[in-house]
């Protein structure tokens, strides 16, 4: 756990209620400002600040982000209607927490850019 990071501590169960989903390698749990009905957070257990840090031994566990993403779409309902995954990776691109994490939304119809 990295200290200050806000998701290390929702992982750790110091921040936030039960998340929606964790195993020993990824948490799930809602997005505090939701920008679509379904809104979900999927993050790595280990802190990896952004993709530019993963390395091939975190092969595994990104594409597992995205099996547990097709998953949980599933779960909520909106699989078949359809949902947008995104990854912000760095400042210029939006990233604010510093916690590689995977943007899962659904529930209303995406435009090209939201
Ligand atoms: P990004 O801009 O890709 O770094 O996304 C960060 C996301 O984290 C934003 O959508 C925030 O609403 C969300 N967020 C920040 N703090 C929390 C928190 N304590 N619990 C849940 N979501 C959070
Ligand atoms: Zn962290």
């Amino acid at each position: 756990m990295t200290e200050d990071c806000i998701f290390c501590k929702i992982v750790a169960g110091k921040v936030g209620g039960p998340p929606l989903y964790q195993d020993d390698e990824m948490t799930a749990f809602k997005d505090i400002n939701p920008q679509s009905p379904t809104h979900i957070l999927i993050v790595t257990n280990q802190h990896l600040a952004s993709l530019n840090e993963a390395t091939e031994a975190d092969q595994a566990v990104l594409g597992r982000l995205l099996l547990l993403a097709a998953k949980l779409a599933k779960d909520e309902g909106i699989a078949e209607q359809g949902y947008r995954l995104v990854i912000n990776n760095g400042r210029e691109a939006g990233q604010e927490v510093f916690h590689l994490h995977l943007h899962l939304m659904g529930g209303r119809k995406m435009r090209l850019m939201g």
